[in-house]
């Protein structure tokens, strides 16, 4: 499939533009896919801005992807021309690994293809969702469950799973009171999830004007972060704790609220020439606290969040644009001004290549 429109960048500081690309042929394995909607992460900005470093460009971003089979190869038995299907961060992974083997190919011990600039074994790397079509292994491709209201699923791909795997993993639920930290794309996704999934929800933030939305999105309380009086209120009182800030902050602060054995994740990953300030040992120390990370989700556990959000009525809060209005989308997220996730309507790009 020569000649796919997409939108690129061709260096860290110059803003996307319309670029060609080529997608493989379908193979036996493959799914065919015509993207209908993508949504913008936040790391689709780290990476077309060589944020955290190793960007190949021409770097095609987009990871929140979703779209109508169009054709499939002879071996695909789960998808048919027609069916309504997802891709998120990932197209490939070793698939022999302990990882791969256990359904976490999320943490493939030989490194997992991401769907956009990941190297490719014969040379070039991958372009992502900011673009037409798309050919992915069936093995990377989800069943969409939802009926209606696609724009709003697709940010589920990355946003969704990325604040659902740690959630599940650290057993929120009724009886557990949680902090999410940041209302942005993950965030309010965080919020939403652990409401649904029973527990007691605390959301901080740095913006006043947020405090609304975040209950409405399911908050039972919501705290300015800056007013540290306030943030205070609830030391030792926290089960766990999913900080989804993209910006280095104290965690000292946060970690302070944990309970005995509490643990916060981190699941924002800031610039990596910018650090979080000074860990403090006794942060942890006392009760016994602890700190982690998480990585996206594994290919089953991201059908499971799916299944769970189209059980639950789950879908994000969009702002929809077109795909000549993502420049202005970056600046837009980099201010925290964005309800809560933009999502490209891929139609637009198909009008303007037409256009063009
Ligand atoms: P986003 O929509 O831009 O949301 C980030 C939120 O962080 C903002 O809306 C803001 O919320 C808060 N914030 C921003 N700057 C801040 C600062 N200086 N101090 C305190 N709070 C600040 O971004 P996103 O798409 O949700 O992504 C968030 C981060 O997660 C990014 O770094 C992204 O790369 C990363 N990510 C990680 C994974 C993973 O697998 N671990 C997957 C996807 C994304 P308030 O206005 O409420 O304060
Ligand atoms: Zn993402």
């Amino acid at each position: 499939m020569p000649h796919t429109p997409a939108y690129a960048t061709q260096s860290a500081d110059k803003p996307l533009g319309p670029h060609a690309i080529e997608r493989r042929a379908p193979g036996a394995h493959d799914v065919a896919i015509e993207i209908l909607f993508c949504g913008v992460c936040h790391s689709d900005l780290h990476t077309a801005r060589n944020e955290w470093g190793g960007t190949q460009y021409p770097c095609v971003p987009g990871h929140e992807i979703v779209g109508t089979v169009t054709a499939v190869g002879k071996g695909v038995k789960k998808f048919k021309t027609g069916d309504t299907v997802g891709v998120g961060c990932m197209v490939d992974s070793c698939g022999h690994c302990a990882s791969c083997t256990s359904g976490e190919e999320n943490y493939c011990e030989n490194g997992f293809t991401g769907t956009y600039d990941s190297a490719l074994p014969g040379g070039g790397h991958t372009f992502g969702g900011y673009s037409t079509r798309i050919v992915v292994d069936e093995r990377f491709v989800l069943r969409i469950p939802h009926k209606r209201n696609l724009a709003a699923v697709a940010p589920l791909l990355c946003a969704g799973i990325t604040t659902y795997s740690p959630l599940r993993h650290w057993h929120v639920g009724p009886g557990k009171k949680v902090g999410i930290v940041g209302l942005g794309g993950l965030g309010h996704m965080g919020v939403k999830l652990a409401h649904a999934m029973g527990a007691h929800v605390v959301l901080f933030t740095t913006s006043p004007g947020k405090i609304a939305d975040g209950k409405r999105l399911g908050a039972d309380e919501v705290v300015i972060s800056k007013d540290a009086a306030d943030v205070a209120r609830h030391a030792r009182s926290l089960d766990f704790i999913l900080d989804t800030v993209a910006a280095p902050h104290d965690l000292n602060a946060y970690l302070k609220l944990l309970r005995l054995d509490g643990t916060m994740c981190l699941v924002g990953a800031p610039p990596t020439s910018t650090a979080h300030p000074g860990l403090a040992a006794f942060s942890l120390i006392t009760n016994r606290r602890g700190l982690a990370g998480s990585l996206i989700g594994g290919v089953r556990e991201t059908q499971e969040m799916l299944d769970f959000c189209a059980a639950h009525d789950i879908v994000c809060d969009i702002e929809t644009i077109a795909m000549r209005d993502i420049n202005t989308a970056y600046e837009r997220m980099l201010k925290s001004d964005v309800k809560y996730r933009f999502v490209i309507d891929m139609q637009t790009l198909k009008d303007e290549a037409h256009a063009g």
